[in-house]
């Protein structure tokens, strides 16, 4: 097992030192967070004493990167309030005007049927299965439709991993929305191109640009879930790699689509493995500074093959703190949104304070993380008082971060 410095151990509870490795909770006091069980490769965690936490919290605010190394000592060393109150320093730093922006925007999944095998997933069917379905494009139409007349700037479009839609299914779709309506198209997350390409036979370069040239505006960040391995493999046995998923996000920037970035927290993973996912991410920014946006979420275990191997779901506190870390860690990323889908708008609220700068969207569709127990609603009032109430400037926002209207 690998040791700080001295005070806590990998494993160690961040409030009473009782050592929790391969535990989910505290059985001292309760407190829930992920317990170390697989092995850290390059990095190893500095002291974590209250004198070196106060100094990377001083790096942060003064705009210095963070190291990895420091980013997993930050996770581990329980002081929250510390973190959350630098995290909003870098916030403010970076958008120093106050505003706090939202998305109207629909989710459509245009198939359910998919071979990943996520154990987060209630929602998908496999090939064959009667209840397996890919929408007609008149039901597309019309959920777009009903999102123009209801304020939408954006659609999500995102399905399974469906073994037979090729290339041109998609081109085809895209084209078909393309010529009706003036909505921005925020389609296919890389799992689901590197199927699409692989199935067609053609590069992952030659279908991002077909999709492009169809009518594709920008690319989701889904299907990240952990970008490690092996826990991907656990997690999502068929989905693309890690490696997969960041190569197509190198192709899409490089060809001039801008992406965003997610990372699903509590699906077993180690706090290293979060600090790895982080750093695969913040790396490939370096290179293209393609991504305008990181979104970080809990998984929803509610009937799902996971929900067995998982204690309890990730609390409110933990999830902040992962969000605070992670505004402070990627210093190239200019925009952090919270799920107030999976954390509700109270928490959502709090982050505000704890680094994010935008609430997300008011989605009047979602599918995956809704059929797994995700519960919460939101109205654009509801996020127009969440933001006032924190005191900030209420501004809505198109897919690509473009603030274009302060809401009455
Ligand atoms: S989360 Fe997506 S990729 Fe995974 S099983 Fe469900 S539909 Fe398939």
């Amino acid at each position: 097992m690998f040791r700080d410095s001295g005070e806590k151990r990998i494993g160690d509870c961040p409030v009473c030192n009782h050592n929790t490795a391969h535990r989910i909770s505290c059985p001292t006091n309760g407190m829930q967070f992920v317990g170390q069980d697989t092995k850290m490769t390059g990095m190893e965690v500095v002291g974590t004493s209250q004198r070196s936490i106060a100094r990377i919290l001083e790096k942060a605010c003064s705009q210095e990167r963070m190291t990895s190394e420091e980013a997993l000592s930050l996770l581990l060393s329980g002081e929250f309030h510390r973190i959350g109150q630098a995290a909003d320093c870098v916030r403010v730093h970076k958008h120093p005007e106050g505003k706090v922006s939202f998305l109207i925007d629909r989710n459509i999944s245009y198939t359910n049927v998919c071979v990943a095998r996520c154990t987060f997933c209630n929602f998908y069917r496999k090939p064959g299965h009667e209840e397996g379905y890919i929408l007609p494009h008149q039901t597309i139409f019309e959920k777009i439709e009903e999102t123009l007349q209801l304020g939408g700037t954006g659609v999500l479009m995102q399905g399974g991993m469906h073994p037979e839609l090729k290339i041109d299914y998609f081109e085809d779709l895209l084209n078909s929305i393309r010529q009706r309506y003036p909505i921005h198209l925020h389609c296919f997350s890389p799992p689901e191109i590197v199927v699409l390409a692989r199935l067609s036979k053609i590069s992952l370069r030659e279908a991002i640009r077909r999709l492009k040239k169809a009518g594709l505006d920008s690319i989701p960040g889904g299907g990240a879930e952990i970008l490690v391995e092996p826990m991907r493999r656990r997690i999502s046995p068929g989905k693309c790699t890690a490696q997969e998923w960041l190569e197509v996000m190198r192709v899409a920037h490089q060809e001039g689509l801008l992406t965003t970035a997610t990372m699903m927290i509590g699906g077993g993973e180690t706090v290293q493995d979060r600090v790895e996912h982080l750093r695969n991410l913040r790396r490939l920014q370096d290179e293209t500074g393609g991504f305008v946006a990181f979104i970080p979420w809990n998984v929803q275990l509610e009937g799902t093959p996971m929900q067995a191997s998982i204690e309890s779901q990730v609390g409110s506190l933990e999830y902040l703190t992962l969000l605070a870390v992670s505004r402070i860690y990627l210093d190239n990323f200019k925009n952090v949104q919270v799920s107030w889908l999976t954390q509700g708008l109270k928490v959502a609220q709090i982050a505000l304070l704890w680094g994010a700068n935008y609430v997300g969207s008011i989605m009047l569709e979602e599918n995956v993380m809704s059929t797994a127990g995700a519960c919460y609603t939101a109205s654009r009032q509801d996020l127009v008082q969440v933001i006032s109430a924190a005191g900030f400037v209420p501004v809505q926002r198109d897919t690509l971060y473009r603030t274009f209207q302060k809401p009455s």
